[in-house]
């Protein structure tokens, strides 16, 4: 490693530790010290209460070398932040008149008078550094505690990141040099993570650069990986690399990178092969239409989608027999062929995709449990059905979510081998 930087971010609010507001600064700060090869070893959460902060400032200071604190620097009696940060630093609170006089201008800007409750919010802890926040009025703090720097920003989201970019960034780019985290994630589908990471085992060892390890969402196995170069361009190549080999192990497993979704991987090669798709849902209620059509550009190849969610529906749209329907149910092998058929026929699409399920949590029998979907798909060759047991002990917007995946996964994969 170029730099070995540790950084332990604490997030402070009541409405953090009850659950209101989701701290979505720790994970954002923790995204961005990446970037600078600062490496994150906690996250922590303090509810407004004195002791507990000082007590979790003071733990940091000691594990770290850097402390990143967002929250508590407002002007009311629950944010606390500056005197526990003055208590763990063993100082007291001062006044800074020029802070005092530039949070008054904040108000007088907006033709306001500044409430006495703010002028606590121009008193720091005695040694410490204000920074100025050029976009709210609580000013944010630096100081040294033992051998950690310690920045405390404020925990409104917008104020926190400017914060972060015009004063904290310069700083850890001064005390880092110019080693430089770049990340990126290959998202695959289709496999579970123990498979995928018996693929990639060597590669995720401790201490190997880059870092390779797993995630797993609803199916979706990303593989992360974190390059860490002196330059950008060191990175950046460690990364390719790496990249290359995670690709070249998982083969067709991978459908993208990053940001990438099933649907935006699916519309990108239906374009760039010149074709086009149209769906036929039941239990998915339009979900896959919507998936497709979620994605910019998306009309260059997607026709049309129905929802045919009654039996009636199946027969009047997409011209299902009604007897068909009566001799083997809606949900089940042949009405999944003949949705899929019939609405490539009518829609004149290359390709259909149909799905026909139970998605719970009522409707299911021993027969035909809740979870049971077919996926039909129509090309120019006919049709395959495909039959699921997604599982009766996923909720119905798991069971619709992880359909769609599944029937969009089948067309990418047909794509990819014509
Ligand atoms: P504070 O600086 O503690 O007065 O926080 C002001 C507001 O910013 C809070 O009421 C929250 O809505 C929001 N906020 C504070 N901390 C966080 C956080 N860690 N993540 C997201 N929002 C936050
Ligand atoms: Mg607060």
């Amino acid at each position: 490693m170029v730099c070995g930087m540790n950084a332990i971010i604490i997030s402070i609010g009541s409405e953090l530790t009850f659950g209101q507001t989701v701290d979505t600064n720790s994970a954002w700060l923790s995204l961005r010290l990446a970037e600078v090869g600062v490496r994150v070893i906690a996250h922590v959460t303090v509810s407004d209460e004195l002791e507990p902060i000082r007590r979790e400032i003071a733990r940091a200071c000691e594990l770290a070398d850097v402390v990143l604190i967002s929250g508590g620097l407002g002007p009311t009696e629950d944010d606390l932040t500056r005197q526990a940060l003055a208590t763990a630093m063993g100082v007291e609170l001062r006044l800074r008149p020029e802070f005092l006089g530039e949070i008054r201008d904040f108000f007088t800007r907006r033709n306001r008078e500044m409430p006495e409750s703010n002028r606590i919010q121009a008193m720091f802890p005695a040694g410490s550094e204000p920074i100025h926040n050029t976009c709210g009025t609580a000013p944010g703090i630096r100081a040294s505690v033992g051998k950690a720097t310690v920045f405390v920003m404020p925990g409104v989201p917008r104020e926190m990141k400017v914060m972060y970019e015009l004063d904290v960034l310069p700083h850890l780019r001064a005390a880092t040099g110019q080693g430089v985290m770049l990340a990126r994630t290959i998202l695959t589908f289709g496999a579970g993570e123990s498979d995928v990471g018996d693929k990639i085992r060597d590669l995720m060892q401790r201490g190997r650069n880059p870092a390779v390890g797993t995630t797993a969402q609803q199916l979706i196995i990303g593989i992360r990986i974190h390059a860490h170069g002196e330059t950008r361009e060191a990175a950046r190549s460690l990364l390719d690399e790496t990249a290359a080999d995670v690709r070249s192990r998982l083969g067709t497993l991978v459908f993208g990178e990053d940001r990438d979704t099933l649907w935006s991987a699916v519309v990108s090669v239906l374009i760039e092969k010149g074709k086009t798709v149209s769906t036929a849902e039941s239990c998915t209620g339009g979900l896959i239409a919507k998936s497709l059509t979620d994605v910019a550009g998306s009309s260059a190849c997607f026709i049309d989608g129905v929802v045919t969610y009654s039996n009636s529906a199946k027969t009047r749209l997409l011209g299902v027999p009604a007897e068909m329907i009566a001799r083997h149910g809606a949900v089940s092998r042949p009405v999944a062929e003949a949705m899929a058929v019939n609405c490539r026929r009518l829609s004149g699409s290359d390709y259909a995709i149909s799905v026909t399920g139970i998605a719970g949590p009522t409707g299911g029998t021993p027969d035909k449990p809740v979870g049971l979907v077919y996926i039909g798909l129509a090309d120019p060759s006919g049709c395959e059905v495909t039959e699921h047991r997604i599982g009766d002990f996923l909720t119905r917007d798991e069971i619709r979510d992880r359909t769609r995946k599944i029937a969009l996964n089948r067309l990418r994969l047909k794509l990819s081998s014509q």
